[in-house]
């Protein structure tokens, strides 16, 4: 009950979750320690978590915290869900995002914003901020989360714990209410490389329901990490890319100070850098807000008032109740990507507008394989400022867009990234660092963090 009286008394202030399912947690906690009594206790017997609100969950609300799905109940756990309760984990609810995990700021979730814990005026990043806030303020040791286009990394960054986004195809997309399937990955959230590594290693595993999921064996990432030894150098050998375009402009002040005292850091663990470049990396904003939109256009349209989710009290005929129903069921931020969306895949302007984001897309991916072949692995900013104040971008979707600059590009080469905490800005905000290596280097990510922290 620590952590189930903490969500009590500081989830008013946070709002970090939509539902709390006090009773499930307890019978699950009492059913883990019948299992652990017998010595059959699992990787993470007993261990309460959050999931994000996207994960479908038997018999508890699903909402991904849009006013379309405010009375869902799965009839189904999603692959990550029921692997966590094989584990043994204990769900204590359900994490607020952004509405379809659409966002930077957590404030387009028909719940309200989620208030970052480090300073009530403050966003916790998106599309996970729940998961990240609820972490960072100890109402749940771990958290599930899904990243797009920066969704664990960069709200990990802005809440100052650690998050791991792994290789796309790790972590099966079965039940996770898809934005742009193509993108959509789940990841772990932690307030260290060692808890997000015994998270990760019981989220993934193949799932034949997921066509994307790949045929893998399973990994410990918590046994692969190095104990060190004192005054040893364990990461003597690492070779650190620095991409030239990420350190050119556009970094805060207190940003690149912590960026450059993290490097130093790892220097003196035995790394070496070197500069890299990914000359298409600004590519991915644009190219990100094609495929991503046009993504999201087909995967919403399932949302039509008459299979389940909202339907519209009053309608005409049934283009009436579809219009009715989505008007009201979508928030503003979810009709802008279905709008755009729509736009690019329709004819004549598909040549022009996904084609071309899609061509991006391979330059992108062809950088970093060039950048790491010259490193282990990648180094720099998760974000280009700290935490920004709640309502600061509200009427700017581009400024909003442009946040994401370091984070976007990992996900359309289908790569992995974590953020860890790399010190405190000038306002005392956790600033991030991201690391990202080649496909499958989860272990030597998260290996390099636990040195490092
Ligand atoms: N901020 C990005 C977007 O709005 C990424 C979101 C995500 O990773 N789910 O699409």
């Amino acid at each position: 009950t620590l952590f189930l009286d903490r969500i009590d008394a500081l989830n008013p202030q946070l709002n970090a979750f939509i539902t709390v399912d006090r009773d499930g947690a307890l019978a699950a906690a009492r059913a883990a320690d019948a299992r652990l009594a017998a010595g059959r206790g699992g990787a993470l017997a007993g261990i309460p978590l959050a999931h994000k609100d996207v994960f479908c969950t038997e018999g508890v609300l699903t909402t991904c915290a849009s006013k379309m799905l405010a009375n869902f109940v799965s009839p189904y756990d999603a692959h990550v869900v029921s692997l966590l309760k094989a584990a043994g984990a204990v769900s204590l609810g359900k994490t607020n995002m952004d509405e379809f995990a659409m966002g930077s700021s957590n404030e387009s979730s028909w719940y309200g914003p989620v208030k970052n814990p480090w300073h009530p005026e403050r966003v916790p990043g998106g599309s996970s901020g729940g998961s990240a806030a609820a972490v960072a303020a100890r109402l749940a040791p771990i958290a599930t989360g899904t990243d797009t286009g920066g969704s664990v990394r960069q709200p990990a960054a802005f809440c100052g714990i650690t998050g791991i986004k792994p290789t796309y195809g790790t972590v099966s997309r079965y039940g996770m209410i898809a934005y742009a399937s193509s993108l959509d990955q789940g990841g772990a959230f932690g307030a260290s490389a060692e808890d997000c590594a015994l998270l990760l290693s019981a989220m993934t595993g193949f799932d034949a329901r997921d066509s994307t999921s790949l045929e893998r064996p399973a990994e410990d990432y918590a046994a692969a990490l190095a104990a060190s030894a004192p005054g040893a150098k364990p990461l003597a050998g690492l070779t650190i890319g620095l991409p030239r375009e990420f350190f050119a402009e556009g970094m805060a002040d207190d940003v690149r100070a912590a960026v450059d005292a993290a490097l130093d850091a790892y220097r003196a663990l035995g790394a070496t850098t070197v500069e890299v470049s990914l000359p298409n990396a600004k590519l991915a904003i644009p190219a990100y807000y094609v495929i991503a939109p046009a993504e999201a256009s087909s995967n919403l349209s399932r949302f039509d008032g008459v299979r389940y989710g909202h339907r519209a009290a009053g309608y005409g005929d049934l283009a009436d109740m579809y219009s009715k129903s989505r008007a009201e069921g979508f928030g503003a931020e979810v009709k802008r990507r279905i709008l755009v969306g729509t736009y690019v895949l329709s004819h004549g302007y598909y040549d022009a507008y996904y084609l071309q984001a899609q061509r991006l897309r391979r330059l992108i991916a062809q950088d970093f394989q060039a950048a790491l072949q010259q490193c282990d692995l990648i180094a720099g900013p998760t974000t280009p400022t700290p935490a920004w104040a709640l309502g600061q971008m509200a009427d700017d979707p581009v400024q909003m867009y442009l946040s994401d600059i370091y984070t976007i590009a990992v996900n359309l080469a289908g790569l992995p990234g974590l953020s860890h905490p790399a010190g405190f800005g000038a306002e005392g905000l956790p600033i991030g660092l991201q690391l990202v290596g080649d496909y499958f280097a989860e272990a030597r990510l998260l290996n390099a963090a636990h040195q490092y922290q």
